[in-house]
């Protein structure tokens, strides 16, 4: 058909499953496990009966605010968006148009090389080293821009700050996106970094640490120069994106940094734990800074490990991809969610071995 070949063909992001019921236990889309703060309910009602006639504030003024003064920036140094999602869809559009390709790891995001193909930017991925760890040389040759997941995703690996530095600093030529999603459950942000070099952008969300993934808020942060070209993107694509009580729901929990730090003191504390048991299930992993856990198992194919705990209603996230395959990656829930995974998870992993499913190895 003739229309057909003027079609914007994109092969999607496939985000992870969203089952319903009352039985199940979510540890597949990192999503928290607590309640986001006490202030996020009562912003959502007590708005005033006329508000809604109204378009909301498209500068969404007092999130942009409560941003700005929990982490000492002007209000110029930050922008938000419908999620982080949104916010690195507009950074890929506003600065990724230098013609070379941009960079980023061949386990990561993978939403990065939709929005690539999304908006015709060419890309190469760079393989992690053996351990899934990023090799800074990689990104030290001319490009066309670099994202980086740090803590990365799916891996949880921390690539530290001094390192960043050095990508940052080697490529002022181009942005550099440094994507924190899950940067409060143990890693440095590359936050301070953003007044010494004006090419890069550090990304966050209300989805994982502030236990708002359901609401849809992100935020970028960078030099004032940088943040004025992603406004005048987004203000020429769609201006209110943001609704009233979502801008003010998203600024009371901002404020709210005692809430905060004890929900992401939980889950790190619960990391901890799960690390132990998955370790003596037999599991291998890397060290996490994120609020997951990916592992895996030298005896039992994690397709199989996969199916069996979602047939008990534990989901957990496996990747049908290259050089992950043999991967599950569990987000870290409640304590007590973890305690029936780790039961579940036990009681296959013996059953297994006790049909002589290989020998013991170790990682
Ligand atoms: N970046 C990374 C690395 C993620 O894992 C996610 C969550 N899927 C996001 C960004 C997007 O999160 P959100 O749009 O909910 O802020």
């Amino acid at each position: 058909m003739s229309w057909e070949k003027n079609v914007r063909r994109v092969v999607p992001y496939t985000p992870g499953e969203q089952p319903r019921g009352e039985r199940i236990i979510k540890l597949n889309t990192n999503e928290n496990p607590y309640p986001p703060s006490a202030a996020v309910l009562p912003s959502l009602i007590d708005i005033g009966k006329g508000e809604f006639r109204r378009y909301p504030d498209p500068k969404a003024e007092d999130l942009v605010e409560a941003i700005a003064e929990t982490y000492g920036l002007t209000k110029k140094q930050v922008f938000v968006g419908v999620g982080s999602d949104d916010v690195l869809a507009m950074l890929f559009l506003t600065f990724f148009n230098g013609g070379k390709p941009v960079l980023f790891p061949d386990v990561t995001y993978s939403f990065y090389e939709v929005w690539c193909d999304l908006f015709r930017i060419p890309y190469t991925a760079k393989p992690l080293d053996e351990n899934f760890h990023i090799r800074t040389e990689d990104y030290l040759s001319p490009n066309g821009g670099i994202v980086l997941a740090n803590p990365n995703a799916p891996t949880g690996s921390l690539l530290p700050l001094s390192e960043i530095e050095r990508i940052v600093s080697a490529n002022a030529d181009s942005v550099v996106i440094v994507d924190e999603a899950y940067i409060d459950f143990g890693g440095e942000s590359a936050l301070p970094l953003i007044d010494k070099y004006e090419n890069l952008v550090v990304v966050q969300t209300f989805s994982k640490s502030r236990s708002m993934a359901g609401l849809r808020v992100g935020y970028a942060m960078g030099s004032e120069r940088l943040i004025r070209f992603l406004q005048d993107a987004k203000y020429s694509f769609n201006s209110y994106t943001l609704s009233t009580p979502i801008i003010r729901a998203a600024a009371a929990a901002m404020r709210d940094t005692e809430h905060f730090q004890q929900n992401c003191q939980k889950i790190v504390r619960t990391r901890g734990r799960a690390e132990r048991r998955f370790r003596e299930l037999g599991f291998c992993f890397e060290e996490s800074a994120a609020n997951f856990l990916f592992v895996t198992h030298p005896l039992l194919p994690a397709r199989q490990i996969f199916e069996y705990l979602r047939g008990r209603g534990i989901y957990v996230r496996w990747f049908d991809r290259d050089r992950i395959r043999n991967y599950l990656r569990v987000t870290i829930g409640t304590d007590e969610e973890m305690q029936e995974f780790f039961e579940v998870l036990e009681g296959y992993v013996y059953k297994v071995r006790s049909y002589g499913a290989g020998e013991e190895t170790s990682c």
